[in-house]
């Protein structure tokens, strides 16, 4: 018998899960002028809060040295900073920017597909599921659970008209 794998028509595609991802996610405070710091097989010098250079730890492994990389600022409520990569191809604001062999560039320009769209259905399911165990607590397919503090009113009904969706699958 055929599985589900088995039975699609293998095609290649990049997954994220394959390259190496960089997130700019919890680095605003390490942006200052002149720091250094390590990122497993980079090392990344911070120029300016608006820009960083991203180097090859590893060259003897690897021909790639060094990329320039634009950082941008967005504000925050409550006035805090949120530092974003521009990607160096297409130039859009991106939290993470993924390794491809000899350069830096965002999901979109890598073509990449996300591993849930190349999930099975069930595994699709369960990941769901999941998002919604963090977004709402571990209750969430048993008791409708109160309204976490913060989230709009729209998403947070969406969220359990989803999370009733999934309890007669899971
Ligand atoms: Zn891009």
């Amino acid at each position: 018998m055929r599985g589900y794998e088995d039975g699609r028509r293998r095609r290649w595609k990049g997954r994220v899960e394959h390259y190496e991802g960089v997130n700019i996610r919890g680095w605003s405070r390490r942006l200052y002028s002149g720091n250094q710091f390590d990122i497993g097989f980079f090392m990344v010098t911070v120029r300016c809060q608006n820009l960083i250079t991203v180097s090859n730890k590893f060259k003897h492994l690897n021909d790639f040295s060094e990329a320039q990389i634009e950082v941008s600022w967005s504000r925050c409520r409550y006035g805090s900073m949120r530092p974003w990569f521009c990607c160096p191809s297409c130039n859009n604001r991106v939290a993470v920017l993924y390794f491809a062999s000899d350069a830096f560039a965002c999901r979109r320009c890598l073509n990449l597909a996300y591993a849930s769209q190349s999930m099975s259905p069930v595994r699709r399911l369960r990941n769901a599921r999941n998002i919604i165990y963090e977004l709402v607590g571990s209750d969430a397919l048993n008791n409708a659970p109160t309204k976490p503090k913060g989230m709009r009113r729209i998403t947070y009904r969406r969220v359990l008209a989803t999370s009733d969706k999934l309890r007669h699958f899971l």
